[in-house]
């Protein structure tokens, strides 16, 4: 395993919109454990793999031991609930920067493990959360992107 050398706001691979795993290889699942390393060695609570330069859609997720380590490969936000809720949200990519942002509750993200078998995460609060800031950013969205647009409604 080995830490990644984590990508900063500026870096055009952060506004790149990431591409599907078409097939997952022995190579996914080394990419899964150095996404985790790389995580858990900032220390940061979650990690896509567009913000160690890989344009795939990955993602790793740890916001507490009841959860653990959550690893979704081609995630999608299946449903979500009409209550929305503030938190603070950082990132690893945008360092010294945390801002209130406006999301849903709760959600519920399909996608597939490192076997490739298909899975289904209900999740709230702060894995909820977690879950769709690690998406954005399969989309090239960093959280700042949804503080200005909340500032404009204001
Ligand atoms: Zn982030």
């Amino acid at each position: 395993m080995s830490i990644l050398a984590i990508r900063k706001l500026g870096d055009p691979v952060l506004r790149t919109k990431a591409k599907e795993v078409k097939e997952i290889t022995d190579q996914t699942r080394d990419l899964l454990d150095n996404m985790a390393e790389t995580m858990y060695a900032a220390p940061g609570v979650g990690l896509a793999a567009p913000q160690v330069g890989i344009l795939q859609r990955i993602i790793v997720i740890d916001v507490d031991d009841e959860h653990g380590l959550i690893e979704v490969i081609n995630p999608e936000i299946i449903d979500v609930s009409d209550e929305r809720i503030i938190m603070e949200e950082g990132c690893l990519s945008v360092p010294e920067q945390t801002g209130r942002v406006i999301r849903p509750k709760e959600v519920k993200v399909r996608g597939l493990n490192r076997n490739g078998k298909e899975i289904e995460i209900e999740a709230d609060n702060m894995l909820a959360r977690a879950l769709q800031h690690e998406i954005d950013h399969l989309e090239g969205i960093l959280f700042i992107d949804k503080l200005e647009k909340q500032e404009k409604q204001y």
